[in-house]
């Protein structure tokens, strides 16, 4: 492929990509949660418990502070979020879903589009999230922005001294858990790309 081709098909790829993402977030029904309310709720649902903060989701949807405040507040007030204080030094507020923002969640508009690429391959799945994370990561970069990602594939990651715990942060120096590995994390710092990600039943092998 010569290099008009490829920018082309690299556009058509980009048009594509913010096309599944519009169609993906429209709600069949009428809205009960505004797209930054949804993104808010995802946000609080997947991040580790280190990042569940106003300010993590900020940088994540790429908004200023004092929106992303106001639309925690909202969730908040519906009862779909509750603030508790953080663990690591009790002066940070950290959001967790309530009952009934697990329950609001069960009905996200992007279910559809979960369920699209759980009907694909499984190699074509894990060639797709490893795509989008690079494409996240490339896009951070060229906006010095912050990318989010999650342990598998973060240069903090390094083992743990500690029996039964294989895993540590280097970032903040918290004991990592299978759960803490999946999830999205604002401290986030990617891997070089020669390193192979680190999946996280390594982690349970050698628990
Ligand atoms: S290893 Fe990286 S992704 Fe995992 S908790 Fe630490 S900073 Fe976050």
């Amino acid at each position: 492929m010569d290099e008009t081709t490829a920018a082309a098909a690299a556009q058509r790829t980009a048009e594509m990509l913010v096309h599944v993402g519009r169609i993906a977030r429209c709600e069949a029904q009428t809205p009960s949660l505004t797209p930054a309310q949804w993104a808010a709720l995802r946000f609080f649902a997947h991040a580790n418990r280190m990042s569940r903060t106003p300010s993590a989701f900020a940088r994540f949807h790429a908004t200023t502070r004092g929106t992303a405040s106001q639309t925690v507040k909202s969730l908040e007030t519906a009862g779909y979020v509750e603030r508790r204080r953080a663990d690591a030094d009790g002066r940070s507020v950290v959001f967790d879903l309530t009952s009934a923002g697990w329950a609001r969640l069960a009905a996200d508009p992007l279910n559809h589009l979960s369920a699209a690429i759980a009907a694909l391959p499984a190699a074509q799945q894990d060639t797709l999230a490893e795509s989008l994370q690079q494409l996240a990561t490339a896009l951070a970069r060229d906006r010095d922005s912050q990318a989010f990602g999650s342990c598998g594939q973060c240069g903090f990651l390094g083992a743990a001294e500690q029996a039964g715990c294989p895993f540590q942060c280097r970032c903040t120096g918290a004991l990592l858990d299978n759960e803490d590995f999946q999830r999205l994390c604002a401290n986030f710092s990617p891997r070089s790309g020669t390193e192979a990600p680190v999946e996280a039943r390594d982690s349970q092998k050698a628990s």
